[in-house]
């Protein structure tokens, strides 16, 4: 269960070998989209040189008009496996449907379930039956209950390897893409032992306000971060006005371990 009466300790979730939960802040970093070799492990290797702790990288996208770039698909994957072996980062990616989930389970170190899939019930189903750890993203009108009770959907298949991450939820503020409920975050870790991460970068829209959002973060207690990083923004084929160029992520990271210091 995910409900904290049932375990009063923070749940650590190992994904590859990186420990998330407790308060460790792991960072998973990279593009919004996997679009080229090149990209993606030029982007794999300055997060990793960083300090980053996972990469992450679309390669099947939920995009909000059919007419956007939709993810170059499995040999997106393919492309992931490649800058995992280049770098040894483990791989975070979204699933759109339970078609593909084989091919995720083998492949995929952290599957994402993505904020306008955080309510479907039948994916999550066939994600708690297996052992995979899972990010699940709040949806963009969700409570927390609501979002603890899809985390519950994944459990109670049998799957508690389960990590929440607040990216954001939509308001009355256009200035902002979303607004980042930074109070989720304190309230799902309250009613739930899972880690919560919070990414900033879908919550803001906008590449500058990323920094400040991630230290606030931090400093509510979040487990870790979720950061869109690009190498080439402007060009970027997907979310090009909220990613990071990889230097000032790499000045973001220096930042941060001060944060951490002082809470
Ligand atoms: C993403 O991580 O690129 C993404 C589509 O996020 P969300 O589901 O939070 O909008
Ligand atoms: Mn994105």
């Amino acid at each position: 269960r995910a409900n904290r009466a049932f375990h009063p300790d923070d749940s650590v979730i190992d994904v590859a070998g990186v420990k998330i939960g407790g308060r460790q802040m792991q960072v998973i970093a990279g593009p919004c989209s996997v679009e080229t070799r090149e990209q993606i492990i030029g982007v794999a290797k300055s997060v990793k040189m960083a300090g980053a702790h996972l990469m992450r990288g679309g390669a099947f996208k939920p995009r909000t008009s059919p007419y956007s770039f939709q993810g170059m698909g499995m040999p997106g994957l393919e492309l992931l496996k490649e800058a995992k072996a280049e770098t040894g980062l483990p791989i975070v990616t979204e699933i759109m449907s339970a078609d593909v989930l084989d091919k995720f389970v083998e492949d995929v170190d952290l599957i994402q379930v993505g904020a306008r899939n955080m309510q479907n019930y039948s994916l999550l189903k066939e994600l708690g039956k297996t052992k995979k750890p899972i990010l699940l993203k709040r949806g963009l009108a969700a409570t927390v209950q609501e979002w603890i009770m899809s985390a519950e959907y994944i459990m109670a298949e049998g799957n508690t390897n389960v990590i929440l991450c607040e990216r954001g939820i939509r308001t009355y503020e256009t200035y902002t893409r979303n607004t980042l409920d930074l109070s989720a975050v304190c309230a799902a870790k309250k009613l739930s032992h899972l880690p919560v991460i919070v990414d900033p970068s879908h919550a803001a829209g906008l590449w500058w306000m990323v920094p400040a959002l991630a230290k606030a973060a931090v400093a509510v207690g979040a487990d870790g971060l979720i950061i869109e990083v690009h190498n080439d923004p402007e060009k970027a084929l997907c979310d090009g006005a909220q990613s990071l160029k990889p230097e000032r992520f790499a000045e973001l990271m220096g930042e941060l371990k001060g944060i951490a210091r002082i809470i």
